[in-house]
């Protein structure tokens, strides 16, 4: 099942999707509807008794979860980008915090900083918490797992690797540098979530593409190493990581400029569009 949120009349509606149209599930943000397994009976109904909806195209999609309580992403969890920025393969997860506030939709833009030269992209399989999640092993972590999206990490490069300790916050904090969606798509339709190929193109040149089975530490292992720390809560997001070929690491390096289209592709979900202005 594909959900998501959209915006009519100046409110945020949930949408369950179906074929090339959405089915309304009112005003209920999406974070409470995954909490609640009635309301996801009564969209899983919808979903498969097929009634008149609304088209996709020329509805203004949002990100799933328009104002996440938190995003947490990890660092360096592809074997092979680890080795493409000159890091070691690392021990443990390295994990940082988007602010939420820096969310936003599938065809929204991405607004180019004054304060920054290099805005680079990163495709990432981000996956949505369900339920309250706290010291929870790895072997019932998917459990917790609501659903999966395509979010693309957009990171200044001179914050997180020329200011003085490395600022990854604010790197990948800039308004509108998280963006998300088009859609959540439950996990029975995902199946194994480290067997995902997932690719990113700019302006029609792909930069990015692998595989989910590359990642060093699994969804599941996220799950448990941060859910030791704190409590994840329905509708937080965590971003898994990106593969080899972003920006920063290229010859020459290639940063987005304005014009730029950036396409974030995960399989079994969906492709994130987003222009650069
Ligand atoms: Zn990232």
């Amino acid at each position: 099942m594909k959900l998501l949120t959209y915006e009519s009349a100046g409110a945020l509606h949930s949408g369950v999707v179906v074929g090339n149209s959405a089915i309304d599930l009112g005003t209920t943000p999406l974070e409470a509807i995954l909490a609640c397994p009635d309301e996801l009976a009564r969209a899983r109904a919808l979903a498969d008794a097929p009634s008149e909806g609304l088209p996709l195209d020329g509805l203004n999609v949002r990100a799933p979860i328009v104002r996440p309580g938190k995003v947490l992403a990890l660092g360096l969890n592809y074997r092979d980008h680890a080795a493409e920025s000159g890091s070691p393969v690392p021990a443990e997860p390295v994990v940082f915090c988007k602010v939420s506030g820096s969310v936003t939709g599938p065809g929204a833009p991405i607004r180019l900083p004054e304060a920054s030269q290099k805005v680079d992209y990163e495709v990432e399989l981000a996956f949505v918490i369900g339920r309250t999640a706290k010291g929870v092993p790895a072997g019932r972590a998917l459990d917790y797992v609501a659903g999966y999206t395509v979010l693309n990490d957009v990171s200044a490069r001179d914050y997180q690797r020329e200011k003085p300790g490395g600022q990854w916050t604010l790197a990948k904090s800039f308004d509108t540098f998280c963006p998300m969606g088009p859609w959540l798509v439950t996990p029975d339709e995902i199946g194994d979530p480290q067997d995902l190929a997932l690719k990113c193109v700019v302006s029609g040149q792909t930069m990015q593409a692998s595989s989910t089975a590359q990642m060093i530490f699994s969804v599941a292992d996220i799950i448990e190493y941060l859910s030791r720390v704190l409590t994840l809560e329905p509708g937080d997001v965590v971003a898994t990581g990106t593969p080899p070929g972003v920006g920063f690491a290229r010859t020459p390096p290639r940063y987005l400029h304005a014009g730029d289209v950036v396409e974030c592709t995960v399989e079994k979900i969906g492709t994130l569009v987003n222009p650069v202005v």
